[in-house]
């Protein structure tokens, strides 16, 4: 998964989009980029491995990314070598009509197809990225007109993708026909502004930049699915391309990606995840002394759980907030000690009490383990888990991490022996009804749920697995 953002015709762009990337930052830490576009030419990408803070700390953005229109990318590597400098965003190109650079967000389900056939034509492949994809296909297009490019290039692509595109002549944002992953953009006073998040414009109220404050931000729309926005001028040229009955929402967004200041797919994220809560509190039948959330993820869930199901709700679980990620560390050894560094007890809060952990997801399983020996090591009589969603079964093909199917605790251990397994006294997970519901969305026509039902969206055809 990952963050793109953009600034058109806004002053200080570059730092504009910097400060809306690091809002985004939960969306993947292990690279940044920004390219900004002056005078008529695109500047050199800045780009690095690390967080936001860390790749721009010593850039001065007026000189090395001056303009009024930028683009950036903060990476969680889920396609391609997530060590290659080369698999960092913006991915930039020449083109006979002239520079372009790219930020994509998404996976693409036919990338491996596709290099395969590029490289048989001849292609001189630079990374092992999905988005570079796009490049190649908007310059074999035969078009000049960069809509025209990106859409040949979208025909010859499946999968989730939200992206945006910068030229001289401006910014291009183009999202799959699906709408897998979320994309808004707003009015800054003459110019535009877009991120994956609506938490990125929030940032930016009253925000001091060299030259003077940001205009104030209106209109904040959702890009829609199988939709180009155009803004070169003054006016956005907004082109639906492709207007399928139905949405592909990623449902794991609201369930665990999106901030939960965020409104995503036309929902508060922190609105679905109280759903989540109440709906699973409402049929809990274990006794609990206390309810304790896996801080931050599960924290409104938790929250919303507690009061439903009529248990004290206690902060029983700590987090660290100067660990590393744990859930991409290579070696399942690294893993849990990373979990193990990432959460503290507070002893007198669980000691002799039946406690109840409530968490967004398992994959793995590997917080749930840990957590569990940690809670009983700190004299927990039961532990218990409710999960406000349902269990983890198939990797995800469109952009969130999840593993083989192999490495998914829930597809390889039956349900009955799973709390067991885990550690657990019970483990009661949302099913995909309550999930739909939550969702709001009874018929499922919006989300994708996949990672939980194994059923692929019926469009797509060439899939990995
Ligand atoms: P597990 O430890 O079972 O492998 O993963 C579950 C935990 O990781 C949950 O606490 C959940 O909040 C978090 N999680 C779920 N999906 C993702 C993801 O795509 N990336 C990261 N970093 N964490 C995730
Ligand atoms: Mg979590």
């Amino acid at each position: 998964m990952c963050a793109i953002a953009g600034a058109f015709n806004v002053p200080n762009a570059s730092l504009v989009v910097r400060h809306m990337l690091f809002a985004m930052q939960h969306r993947g830490q292990d690279g940044a980029g920004i390219v900004s576009s002056h005078a008529g030419r695109l500047l050199p990408a800045v780009r690095g491995f690390g967080g936001v803070d860390h790749v721009f700390a010593d850039i001065d953005f007026d000189t090395r990314l001056p303009g009024l229109t930028a683009i950036g990318h903060v990476r969680y590597p889920t396609s391609g070598d997530p060590k290659s400098e080369a698999n960092l965003q913006p991915m930039e190109a020449r083109r006979r009509s002239g520079d372009v650079a790219i930020v994509h967000n998404g996976n693409l389900t036919n990338a491996r197809v596709r290099h395969h056939d590029l490289e048989e034509a001849g292609a001189i492949i630079r990374s092992t990225s999905d988005t570079e994809l796009f490049l190649h296909f908007m310059a074999r297009s035969g078009e000049s007109d960069t809509a025209n490019q990106l859409l040949a290039a979208g025909a010859k692509l499946e999968g989730a993708y939200a992206t945006l595109t910068l030229t001289q002549e401006g910014i291009f944002a183009m999202t799959d026909p699906w709408g897998f992953r979320p994309l808004v953009m707003a009015r800054c006073g003459d110019g535009y502004l877009f991120a994956s998040e609506p938490i990125a414009f929030d940032v930016l109220d009253e925000l001091e930049l060299p030259e003077g404050t940001l205009p104030s931000i209106t209109d904040v729309t959702t890009v829609p699915q199988g939709t180009i926005v155009r803004v070169t001028g003054g006016e956005a040229y907004v082109q639906t391309y492709m207007r399928p009955p139905l949405s592909r929402f990623c449902a794991f967004e609201h369930i665990y990606f999106a901030h939960p200041a965020s409104t995503v797919f036309g929902q508060s994220v922190n609105a679905v995840r109280e759903r989540l809560g109440k709906i699973l509190g409402w049929r809990n039948t274990v006794k609990a002394d206390l309810v304790t959330a896996v801080p931050d993820s599960s924290n409104a869930a938790a929250h919303a759980f507690a009061q439903a199901a009529g248990i004290p709700f206690r902060f029983a679980i700590t987090r660290s907030h100067y660990t590393g990620r744990t859930f991409i560390k290579p070696g399942q050894k690294a893993r849990q000690l990373g979990v193990r560094a990432k959460f503290q007890i507070v002893r007198e809060l669980v000691k002799g009490k039946s406690v109840l952990i409530v968490d967004d997801s398992i994959v793995r399983g590997t917080t749930t383990q840990k957590l569990v020996k940690m809670l009983r090591r700190a004299g927990a009589r039961e532990v218990h888990m409710a999960i406000v969603s349902p269990p983890v079964v198939h990797p995800c093909h469109w952009g969130i991490d999840t593993p083989e199917r192999k490495e998914l605790v829930a597809s390889q251990i039956e349900q009955g022996a799973l709390a067991a397994h885990l550690g657990l006294d019970t483990l009661t997970y949302l099913t995909h009804a309550e999930l739909l519901e939550a969702l709001e969305d009874p018929k499922q026509d919006r989300h994708c749920t996949t990672c939980f039902t194994r059923v692929k969206p019926i469009h797509c055809h060439k899939l990995p697995h």
